[in-house]
């Protein structure tokens, strides 16, 4: 009983904001997970032998539109159906607008791990994360930050970066994060519509390349290694430290084998890799209505999508950083492929950052000292945080 398990369960997809680059949000009924499915989910997930470790990363829409009695049937259920000797976790991804008092009280009383959506300084943030009336949303998530804190809830931030980000550059965000106390916080690319069928280099909407990003965070690192404080943990660098230092990967983009550990699971019990190939059915794996997490494992889908993955891994294989990334995340890959007219598949495309984290550290003797740095933050077990979100 050694695997981990990802489980990316949307609650519901409805959502209370209307994010100008996201895919997850939808109206109308039938949006809104029930008690067979979440049973059923529950069931299959901590029933397998082979999972030793599983943690349910709440997601949405807007996870907090629903009751609190829906995470509370939820860990019930985990209570009475985990199996012994086996992990679990909670996780959950708000948009941090209607988190209040009791919500924080609920997440601290059950360990929920907790990340709210915020895109940085309000100039960016409301730009792209305003509600369904147009009104912007920075003040209530720093409201539902403030709450989280006042209430001993340990507070992780996650920040899309689209254009608005990468115009205004790293300085200004990093200065943000810091002058707001936020020192645990990832930084992710946004992502474009998924277009299965689109040819090679097709230009496409709210897509930041890979070079975009990975010029981003070199600058970034430059910023986060000359200010110097090993408290402030930006998980895309904790990721590739851990692997510079030759430990295990604390993110599943460079952990490798991603197929068959991380699972999207929709309201309806429809299992899917990952969460960010929606709308390409080539990802869809099954149902946990009919079918159990070894019948996905095993089936056609995750076979097919297994082998197109060993074959893209060979190509990359020749590239001097492979040992580091393990080929990243095959879902770059696949946004690359087909908008990205600089993809060649033999670099995953973090070498360049890779490179130059390396030579810095090196430059600074932090790599051989400490010097006041980390190697990467201490190993979470089985635990390996997913990135898609
Ligand atoms: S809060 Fe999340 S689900 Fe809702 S619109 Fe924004 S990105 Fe989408
Ligand atoms: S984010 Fe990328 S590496 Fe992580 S599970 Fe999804 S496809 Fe795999």
């Amino acid at each position: 009983m050694s695997r981990y398990l990802g489980l990316i369960v949307k609650a519901t997809r409805l959502c209370n904001l209307r994010c100008s680059y996201c895919h997850d949000w939808r109206s109308g009924p039938n949006q809104t997970m029930g008690f067979p499915v979440l049973a059923h989910l529950t069931a299959r997930a901590l029933g397998d032998p082979e999972h030793g470790a599983v943690e349910f990363i709440w997601h949405g829409g807007e996870p907090a539109v629903l009751p609190r009695a829906f995470y509370e049937r939820a860990v019930y259920l985990q209570a009475r159906l985990r199996r012994p000797g086996q992990l679990i976790r909670n996780s959950l991804q708000t948009n941090g607008t209607r988190i209040d008092a009791e919500w924080a009280r609920f997440f601290r009383d059950f360990d929920f791990r907790v990340s709210v959506s915020l895109d940085g300084p309000p100039a960016v943030h409301d730009r792209y994360r305003r509600y369904a009336n147009g009104r912007p949303s920075f003040d209530d998530v720093r409201r539902g930050i403030d709450t989280l804190r006042a209430n001993e809830v340990p507070v992780s931030v996650l920040m899309v970066i689209d254009e608005g980000a990468i115009e205004l550059g790293p300085d200004p965000i990093f200065d943000f994060f810091l002058s707001e106390g936020i020192t645990n916080y990832g930084l992710l690319a946004a992502k474009p519509t998924n277009r299965p069928d689109a040819a090679p280099g097709t230009p496409t909407e709210h897509y930041v390349t890979v070079a975009q990003m990975t010029r981003f965070l070199t600058a970034y690192f430059d910023r986060w290694l000359a200010h110097g404080d090993p408290e402030i943990h930006v998980r895309e660098f904790d990721g590739l430290l851990s692997r510079l230092a030759s430990r295990p990967s604390t993110v599943c983009t460079l952990a490798g084998h991603c197929l068959g550990r991380y699972y999207l699971v929709e309201p309806t019990g429809e299992v899917a890799h990952c969460d960010l190939f929606i709308g390409d059915p080539a990802y869809t794996v099954g149902n946990v209505l009919s079918g159990s997490f070894a019948s996905f494992r095993d089936g056609p889908a995750l076979t097919a999508l297994r082998s197109a993955e060993d074959r893209a891994q060979v190509g990359m294989s020749g590239c001097p950083e492979y040992v580091t990334c393990n080929g990243w995340c095959p879902h770059e890959r696949y946004t690359a492929f087909r908008h990205d007219p600089a993809f060649t598949g033999e670099c995953c495309g973090l070498r360049d950052l890779i490179a130059h984290m390396r030579r810095r550290l090196a430059e600074t003797g932090a790599a051989e000292s400490g010097a006041g740095l980390p190697a990467g933050p201490a190993p979470r077990g089985q635990f390996v945080d997913m990135t898609s979100i």
